[in-house]
C-alpha cells in the first residue's frame, strides 16, 4: 500500500482535524509551526517570557517540559501568565517522559500532553530478554492500565495528545521484538494508539523522530502505511531530533521535514536547533511555506508510484564512470561539482578551491559555461596556471557549440571532460556520445522527464559508463517539483534498463517560494538533494545557487553529511535543550566543536540531561551528557564510562577518551 497519493507531486494526505486548544491541526488547516521553551519550568516568569517571545515570532503551539509533578503544577501559572500577556489563543503542550503522575497533573492545565511511548510506562534498562507471546500480552495489559487514566482524563477535559516516538528511546519490550528500527518506532506508537481508541479518544497527533533523517523519513512513511491499513487518519507532527545548530541543524531539519512535506505528509512541524528557540521559527516557517505552495487539491494524472522501495534504503545501482581521481558508481560517494559563472572566472575559482582549508571538501568537478569557442581557450589558460586541477571538468555547452570546437580542447585537457547540454533528439546525442568515446570523455544529458522519455533508448544506446543524466529545468509553476522530476527520471531510466548515474543539480530554476536569502537556498538544496539521497538516488551533486565556489562546495558536503551520504567532518548530535538541561548547550556545543570538528567520521553527542540524553544520542561514538548540576557523564557508545566529572574538566576528559579509543588526530594548521 502506498504511503502517499503521489511521489511526483504534492497532494496533501487527508487527516482528521485535531484541535489543540483553538488551533486546528490537520484536516484543512495550514501546517502549524511549533517550538519548545528551554527555561526551567519551575521558573514561571522565565518560561512565560520565552513562550511570549516564541508567540511573537509566529510560533503557533508552545511546548514546555514537565519533568516532575511540581513542574507540571507550574503549568497552571504559565498558562495564566501567557494568557495575561495577550497570548491566550496560543496553546501549551506539556512534554512528559517517564512520569504518568506528571502527565496527570499537566493535563489539568494545558491544551495538549505529549507522551513518549518508549518511556511512559517503561523504564529503559537496555535489557536483552526474550518475550514469549504470553509475556508480551501481559506487558500490553500493564501498558493499558498505566496509560488509560491519562486517556480518559484527556477525553473528559477536551485535551489533545501527541504520541511522540523517538528513535533511541524505544522500550526494552519493543527493542527486543522489533529492534532499533523504524518498524519498532511505528509499533511503539500503535500500541498506545490502540489503547486510546479503545476508550473512544481520537484527538491524537503522532510523531516518529530521529536524529537520522533517513530513519525518520522511513518511520513516518511506514506509520502512515500502517495507519491507513487500520483506517486511522491522525495528523502528523514532523521533526528531526538532536539536529544540532547552525547550518548543519538547518540542513538536517530541512531534509527530514521537507522530504515528507513534499510527499504530502505532515500537519505541524518543529525544527529542533541547539540555539535559542526563537531561531527555529523562521526556518520552520520557510519550510512550511515552500511545501504549502506546492499543495495540489486533487490526485494528479499520471503515475502515482515508482519502483523505489520507500521503506528500505538501498542505493540505486549506477554504472561506473572513470572520472579521474573522482570515480563515480558502485562503492563511490556522491561527487561534488562546483559551478563558476563564466570561463573567465575559472582562474580565481581554481586558486580559491586549492586552499588547504578545503582539503576535506574539495570541488571534484568544475562546471564551466562555454558559450563560444573562445571560452575554451580562456579555460585552457586558467587550467595551465592553476595551482591544482580538479578531478574532472564539466563543460556546459551552448547550443551553437559543435563537436569540432570542443575536440581539440578535450584532447589537450589532461583531465576527463563531461560534455553537458540539452539534446534535441537521439541523433544529436549520438554525435556527442561518439566524440566522448573518441576522447575518453563523458556526456551529461540535461533533460526534463518529458524530454528524457524521447531520449531514453538513445541514452542506453550511447553505452553504459559514458552517460550521466541530470535535470535542471523543472518549473514548479505546473505543480511539479524537482524531487518528483528526478524520481520520474529514475523510472524512465529503469524502464530503458539504463544505469546512467544521476547528477542532482540545484539551480535557481528549481526554486519554489524562494526569497533569495541564504536560508531559503539552503532549505531548497537540502530538500532536493537530501530527499533524493535518502531515496538512494544521486551520484553527483552541484549546488549552483551560490556565487562563492568555496561556499557552494561546503554547502554540498554539509548536505551530503546531513543525509548520511558522505562524511567529510565530525558529526555532532546535540539536543535542543529544554527545562531539564543541566548546562549551557549552545556554548558547550560550540566549544566541543571547536576542539573536535577535524575528527572526520567521529560522532559526538552533547545532551543536556541523563533522563533522555543517553537514550536519544542515537549511534554516537562518544557522549557528553549532563549528569547533575555542574557535573558531566561521559559515554563511549551507550556505555557510561565516567561519572560526575566537574564540568570545567569534562572537555579534557572527553578528548582523553577519544585518544584512548584511537579516534583522535591532531588538528592540521588550517583547522587550528
Ligand atoms: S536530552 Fe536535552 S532536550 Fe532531551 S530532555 Fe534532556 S535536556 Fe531536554
Amino acid at each position: 500500500m502506498a504511503y502517499c497519493v503521489s511521489r511526483f507531486q504534492t497532494v496533501r494526505r487527508p487527516t482528521r482535524e485535531v484541535l489543540v486548544g483553538g488551533v486546528g491541526v490537520g484536516g484543512s488547516n495550514p501546517i502549524r509551526i511549533q517550538s519548545m521553551t528551554t527555561s526551567d519550568t519551575q521558573d514561571v516568569a522565565a518560561t512565560v517570557r520565552q513562550s511570549v517571545a516564541l508567540a511573537e515570532v509566529g510560533c503557533e503551539i508552545v511546548r514546555v517540559t514537565a519533568p516532575n509533578v511540581q513542574a507540571a503544577r507550574c503549568l497552571r501559572d504559565i498558562r495564566a501568565g501567557l494568557s495575561a500577556a495577550g497570548w491566550g489563543a496560543v496553546p501549551l503542550v506539556a512534554d512528559i517522559h517517564f512520569l504518568p503522575q506528571a502527565a496527570m497533573e499537566a493535563v489539568e492545565h494545558v491544551e495538549k500532553v505529549r507522551v513518549n511511548p518508549g518511556n511512559y510506562a517503561d523504564k529503559k534498562r537496555f535489557a536483552v530478554r526474550d518475550y514469549s507471546d504470553a509475556d508480551y500480552e501481559r506487558e500490553l495489559q500493564r501498558l493499558h492500565e498505566a496509560f488509560s487514566p491519562l486517556v480518559m482524563r484527556s477525553k473528559e477535559l477536551g485535551r489533545s495528545m501527541r504520541i511522540g516516538t523517538n528513535h533511541g528511546s524505544l522500550s526494552d519490550r519493543i527493542m527486543n521484538r522489533y529492534g532499533d528500527t523504524p518498524l519498532g518506532m511505528v509499533e511503539s506508537a500503535l500500541e498506545f494508539l490502540r489503547i486510546a481508541e479503545s476508550h473512544g479518544f481520537r484527538d491524537i497527533i503522532l510523531s516518529m523522530k530521529s536524529s537520522n533523517p533517513k530513519v525518520m523519513i522511513e518511520a513516518y512513511r511506514l506509520l502512515v502505511e500502517r495507519m491507513d491499513g487500520e483506517d486511522m487518519h491522525y495528523p502528523l507532527h514532523l521533526g528531526v531530533t538532536e539536529a544540532g545548530d547552525g547550518e548543519d541543524g538547518r540542513i538536517k531539519g530541512s531534509i527530514g521535514i521537507g522530504s515528507l512535506l513534499l510527499d504530502g505528509l505532515g500537519d505541524t512541524i518543529r525544527v529542533s536547533l541547539t540555539e535559542d528557540s526563537v531561531y527555529e521559527i523562521p526556518v520552520a516557517r520557510a519550510i512550511a511555506d515552500k511545501a504549502m505552495s506546492l499543495w495540489r487539491g486533487a490526485a494528479p494524472a499520471g503515475p502515482a508510484a515508482d519502483s523505489i522501495d520507500p521503506y528500505h534504503f538501498e542505493r540505486r545501482a549506477a554504472a561506473a564512470l572513470e572520472l579521474g581521481a573522482a570515480p563515480v558508481g558502485p562503492g563511490q560517494p556522491p561527487r561534488v561539482i562546483v559551478r563558476v559563472p563564466a570561463a573567465a572566472a575559472a582562474a580565481a575559482a581554481l586558486v580559491e578551491l586549492a586552499s588547504p582549508r578545503l582539503k576535506d571538501t574539495p570541488a571534484e568537478g568544475l562546471l564551466v559555461p562555454v558559450g563560444e569557442p573562445a571560452d575554451l581557450e580562456t579555460l585552457r589558460r586558467c587550467l595551465a596556471a592553476a595551482p591544482k586541477a580538479p578531478a574532472f571538468l564539466v563543460l556546459e555547452l551552448a547550443p551553437g557549440l559543435l563537436p569540432e570546437h570542443v575536440e581539440p580542447f578535450l584532447a589537450a585537457a589532461g583531465i576527463p571532460g563531461v560534455l553537458m547540454r540539452r539534446f534535441a533528439d537521439g541523433a544529436q546525442l549520438a554525435v556527442w556520445a561518439s566524440l566522448a568515446r573518441r576522447t575518453g570523455s563523458f556526456v551529461a544529458v540535461d533533460a526534463t522527464p518529458g524530454e528524457l522519455e524521447g531520449l531514453a533508448s538513445d541514452v542506453k544506446a550511447a553505452g553504459d559508463g559514458r552517460i550521466i543524466v541530470t535535470c535542471s529545468g523543472v518549473s514548479p509553476a505546473g505543480g511539479d517539483h524537482a524531487v518528483g522530476a528526478y524520481r520520474r527520471i529514475v523510472e524512465i531510466l529503469s524502464h530503458a534498463r539504463s544505469p546512467a548515474p544521476i547528477w542532482i543539480r540545484n539551480t535557481a530554476g528549481t526554486s519554489v517560494k524562494a526569497d533569495g536569502s541564504f536560508l531559503s537556498r539552503l532549505i531548497e538544496a537540502s530538500i532536493l538533494t537530501g530527499s533524493l539521497l535518502c531515496d538512494g538516488v544521486g551520484d553527483l551533486v552541484s549546488i549552483e545557487t551560490e556565487a562563492d565556489p568555496a561556499r557552494s562546495a561546503r554547502l554540498a558536503y554539509n548536505v551530503l553529511q546531513g543525509a548520511g551520504a558522505r562524511i567529510s567532518k565530525a558529526e555532532f548530535v546535540a539536543c535542543p535543550s529544554c527545562g531539564r538541561t543541566l548546562f549551557d548547550l549552545q556554548t558547550t556545543t560550540q566549544r566541543i566543536r571547536a576542539q573536535t570538528a577535524h575528527l572526520k567520521g567521529v560522532k559526538i553527542a552533547i545532551m543536556g540531561c541523563i533522563v533522555n540524553g543517553p537514550g536519544e544520542m542515537a549511534d554516537a561514538d562518544f557522549g557528553y551528557v549532563g549528569g547533575a548540576p555542574g557535573k558531566i557523564n561521559l559515554y563511549v557508545g551507550k556505555q557510561c564510562v565516567q561519572y560526575n566529572i566537574p564540568q570545567a574538566e569534562a572537555d579534557a576528559h572527553l578528548i582523553a577518551l577519544i585518544k584512548e579509543h584511537r579516534k583522535w588526530a591532531e588538528p592540521e594548521p588550517a583547522h587550528a
